[in-house]
């Protein structure tokens, strides 16, 4: 079934793109938590973590790597910032399109709600 992401990803929905490659796709959260709060998602329509598989693996594995590059590039990779990926209902997932949020450029606190 296709997605919200899948439409961002087919450009049939406008987001702010703000890294893509090949396999993966990067986008402003429509509704930001903190200063930066980046959405990294795979290309591929895989619906939650509990749907992964090992051939997904380096795939999924190049989610930080972009979320870390994105940090960077943003200037708030040495003050830190957070990384998250919400799984099904009380994990609090709203789009089944597995995604990795970054949020960045304040305090963050924890533990999270
Ligand atoms: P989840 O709750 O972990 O599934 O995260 C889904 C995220 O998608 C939320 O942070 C939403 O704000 C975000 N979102 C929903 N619709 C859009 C959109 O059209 N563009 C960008 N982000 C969106």
């Amino acid at each position: 079934m296709s997605t919200l992401f899948d439409k961002i990803i087919a450009r049939e929905v406008p987001a702010e793109i703000v890294y893509e490659d090949d396999q993966v796709l990067a986008f402003n959260d429509i509704n930001p938590q903190a200063p930066t709060h980046v959405l990294i998602i795979p290309k591929k329509p895989i619906a939650t973590l509990n749907d992964l598989s090992e051939e997904d693996a380096a795939l999924v594995g190049r989610l930080p790597l972009v979320a870390a590059r994105l940090a960077k590039q943003l200037g708030f990779a040495e003050e830190g910032y957070r990384v998250v990926m919400n799984c099904n209902e009380y994990g609090g997932q709203s789009v089944y399109h597995i995604h990795m949020h970054l949020l960045g450029g304040r305090r963050l606190n924890w533990p999270p709600g």
